[in-house]
């Protein structure tokens, strides 16, 4: 508190991830904050299952029940002072139910502490994984996103920044004319996100942004502010960031690829197996299998939009069908050329517009259940693989995502099925309202032929 003040500091901006990732939070006065600490901060419910439009989709404890109140302990610990909105602080709450005293169960970052806390039990069945302390992942998420500039010749108002001449690694001013890159980096920096280099992607005014390797739940953490905060200081430069996976016709969508392993009570890494064939260890395996066992229903959790699907496809660089390589970039699941203690698996499955505690959680729950089950991948892809023929193809909209998720028992009991029902409640109410828009491609597709 007293360094807060002493920072300059008077408002605290209590932010939390809806359903969507997106930041929702109360600006409270730092005057108040000891009481908000003590008390709780009193938030709707419906914090959790808002539309980006505001309206509040019928979660059961939600709308049914009067909109009640959750209770909101700040956790001063993720305190953040904001560089570019002198004199406030950010921080992250944890929201517990009045009624039961726990967690809300469709909190996103209730469930990634949820799926977290199981570590253990599941890699108990793991004659590789077990009797060495406690088991941690470590994720380190790399995002990509499209920066935009207001164009009144657009249907949607918005066009790609620089994209007359930026390209893939295009570096410095050629792509990014007046030095947004740096700009934002630095800021970053200054919030103490934890980044490691940003590049210029494929399409103009698409960036990649790559974060360092921490434990799940702090890396989760760092990409929900990362997320925010490029958005955030866009929209004081007048602009646009978009985490959409696909805003555009004809130019690339944006990935949110996550690299994954697991380490010991020693801080061994357990993928990691100089031994055996590709110096893959069983449990690298196994983590493997359950994650192309388990894509089908994480598609929903990390492909979570209607857009999502229209990312997929071949030639692309984003996945489009279930399958892993070494060091493909053509794969769902690419295992990078380190071995030893950077041996890990980068899963490419994600887009930008997924939820970071949604996505965390789902891979690490896909990864726990390979251990337990021990489903052996097949052959690795060889060469540049598009070809249907030789893998199953991943879920082709949001709703065979969703029924795919429902029908996914293991997953959903480890998920929790709390969070599951309010979820897909949530995600049904998006399909439909989607299902009942008229598109601009239908106008141009029939209106003047028929
Ligand atoms: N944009 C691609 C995707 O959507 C990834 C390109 C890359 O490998 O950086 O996943
Ligand atoms: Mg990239
Ligand atoms: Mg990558």
């Amino acid at each position: 508190m007293e360094n807060l003040r002493a920072a300059g500091t008077d408002v605290v901006r209590v932010v939390y991830p809806d359903l969507l990732g997106a930041d929702r939070g109360r600006d409270v006065l730092l005057t108040q904050l000891p009481s908000a600490c003590t008390h709780g901060l009193t938030f709707c419910r419906a914090v959790y299952h808002t539309t980006p439009r505001g309206d509040v989709v019928p979660v059961a404890g939600g709308l049914d029940a009067g909109l009640p109140d959750i209770c909101v302990q700040p956790d001063l610990a993720t305190v953040k002072p904001l560089p570019w909105e002198p004199g406030v602080a950010w921080c992250l709450g944890d929201s517990v139910d009045p009624l039961t005293e726990g967690p809300v169960p469709e909190s996103p970052r209730a469930l990634l502490k949820r799926v977290l806390a199981h570590a253990d039990d599941y890699a108990a069945h793991h004659h590789g994984a077990a009797g060495r302390g406690p088991l941690a992942a470590v994720v380190g998420p790399e995002l990509e996103y499209f920066l935009c500039d207001s164009s009144p010749t657009t249907p949607s108002g918005w066009t790609p920044y620089g994209a007359a001449t930026g390209n893939v690694y295009s570096a410095g001013r050629r792509g990014d004319p007046d030095g947004h890159l740096l700009r934002t980096l630095r800021q970053l920096e200054a919030l103490g996100i934890g980044v490691i280099a940003g590049n210029h992607e494929f399409d103009g005014g698409q960036f990649e942004i790559n974060l360092d390797h921490s434990g799940a739940l702090d890396a989760a953490d760092r990409a929900f502010f990362f997320k925010a905060a490029v958005k955030e200081t866009a929209r004081h430069e007048g602009r646009l960031a978009t985490f959409m996976a696909k805003p555009f016709n004809g130019l690339g969508g944006s990935g949110f690829h996550v690299h994954l392993s697991l380490v010991d009570g020693e801080g061994r890494n357990i993928f990691d197996d100089p031994e055996a064939e590709n110096g893959l260890s069983a449990a690298a395996r196994h983590a493997i299998g359950g994650v192309l066992r388990h894509a089908p229903a994480l598609a929903a959790l990390l492909n979570p939009t209607v857009n999502s699907y229209k990312r997929f496809g071949p030639d692309t660089l984003a996945p489009w069908l279930i399958d892993w390589g070494l060091d493909n970039r053509s794969a769902m699941v690419r295992v990078p050329p380190e071995r030893g203690a950077g041996t890990r698996l980068e899963l490419r499955l994600g887009d930008a517009s997924a939820n970071p505690y949604l996505l965390v959680a789902g891979t690490v729950a896909a990864v726990l259940l390979g251990l337990r089950d021990r489903p052996d991948p097949p052959a690795p892809l060889e060469g540049y693989g598009y070809d249907e023929s030789s893998a199953p193809r991943l879920p082709a909209t949001l709703p065979e995502a969703l029924d795919a998720l429902e029908a996914d028992g293991a997953l959903t009991c480890l998920l929790g099925e709390d969070f599951t029902g309010a979820f897909l409640t949530y995600k049904r109410n998006e399909v439909e309202r989607y299902q009942q828009s008229v598109t601009d491609w239908e106008f141009g597709e029939y209106a003047f032929l028929i």
